[in-house]
């Protein structure tokens, strides 16, 4: 059956960048015999300029249609001063919540050709593959009660709660050990469970979901270690997975491991496999419109949804090869390039093109 792809470009460079990746997913369907159909919608600042709202119905119908979504990026600095329910990052937690897409991936991967653009010593971060697996509609930023109430003695207070119940947790456990099944399968679980009954809960959990896996290697790990682990020796990890506050802020480390926002993709599943793929970067407003914005992290997120929604690991596989043999042709946009020597959006689109029609003889 024809599996449908949603493409949102959104905001800034958002349509730059997606315009390339959207050639990829055109050649995957025309050249390379895909079953796939493509349709595009408004979300974000670009929805909340036709429609007066960043995440339309017609959209959300769309995307709840849809196999896989592609998204560029949301937001700018015009829509700063909107009410909040109506600012353009809005749209990215309205369809994270309607679709249920819990289960948040963020690769970490060091091409040979960029080991130098890590602040990390080459031979730390070299060969480097990650994935984190972050639970992303619980956790902390959603438990409840939560706010900020004066006390009898006129202190302010702020509170915010920490759960997870069984449920939550085994369906990310089965999501994280699904994905190390398709890599290296060693699993890294961490939590806080010498401090938290919620990582207490966590960890027992994740012990009985093993069972179903028993060819993945599970390990266990605190948070301030694993923080720790990460820029001391970051190569020690296959696949870790863990809650929404300690998958945000070990996320973020592991992408700078890389030294380079403009190369890294990542998914966001439901329980189906059915996806959201956007770059990490947002928008850029500062050098939208110019043409020089890196198109690779979306390239690379078409990769994934290949990968992750519709189980095309060759197609995925040759996507990122294409990827790296650009790089070690030694062409680089302008935020990856050491030297003043640079290609345009278009251009690095054109040379990915021309690597898979190569790699297709
Ligand atoms: P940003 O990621 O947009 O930009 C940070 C820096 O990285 C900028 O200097 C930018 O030019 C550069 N950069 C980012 N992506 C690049 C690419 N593909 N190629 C070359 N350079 C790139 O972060 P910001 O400036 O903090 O945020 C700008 C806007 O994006 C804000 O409105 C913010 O809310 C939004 N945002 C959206 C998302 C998203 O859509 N998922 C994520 C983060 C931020």
């Amino acid at each position: 059956m024809t599996k449908k792809i949603l493409v949102l470009p959104g905001d800034g460079i958002g349509p730059e960048i997606v315009e390339q990746a959207v050639r990829v997913i055109e050649y995957l369907r025309d050249d390379a015999g895909l079953d796939i159909s493509i349709s595009q919608a408004l979300v974000g600042g670009a929805a909340y300029d036709t429609t007066g709202h960043p995440l339309p119905q017609a959209t959300l119908d769309q995307a709840r249609d849809a196999d896989a979504i592609l998204l560029g990026a949301v937001g700018g600095p015009q829509y700063e001063a909107l009410e909040r329910g109506l600012r353009p990052e809005r749209a990215l937690l309205g369809l994270r919540s309607e679709l249920h897409l819990f289960s948040n991936l963020r690769p970490a991967l060091m091409y040979p050709a960029l080991t130098d653009a890590s602040s990390l010593k080459p031979e730390v971060v070299s060969g480097l593959d990650i994935m984190i697996v972050r639970e992303l509609t619980g956790g902390i930023y959603f438990g409840s009660p939560r706010g900020i109430r004066t006390l009898d003695n006129g202190q302010r207070e702020g509170f915010n709660t920490l759960v997870y119940n069984e449920a939550e947790i085994e369906r990310i456990a089965r999501s994280a050990f699904d994905i190390a099944m398709k890599r290296n399968r060693r699993l890294c679980s961490v939590d806080k469970a010498n401090v938290l009954e919620v990582s207490e809960l966590w960890r027992e959990v994740v012990c009985r979901v093993a069972n179903e896996y028993p060819d993945v290697e599970l390990s266990h790990m605190y948070v301030d270690n694993a923080a720790m682990q990460l820029v001391r020796e970051p190569k020690q990890f296959d696949v870790m997975v863990t809650g929404n506050m300690f998958g945000d802020i070990l996320s973020d480390a592991a992408a700078m491991l890389t030294g380079s926002i403009g190369m890294l993709p990542s998914a966001s599943l439901d329980t189906q496999g059915k996806g959201m793929y956007e770059p990490i970067h947002g928008s850029a407003p500062d050098i939208a419109g110019q043409g020089i914005a890196n198109p690779l992290a979306t390239i690379l997120s078409v990769a994934m949804l290949l990968r992750y929604t519709l189980d095309e690991a060759g197609f995925a596989d040759r996507i990122e090869q294409s990827v790296e043999a650009v790089l070690d042709d030694g062409l680089r946009t302008a935020d990856i390039s050491q030297d003043s020597e640079s290609i345009g959006t278009a251009a690095m689109g054109d040379a990915v093109l021309e690597k898979l029609h190569q790699s297709a003889n």
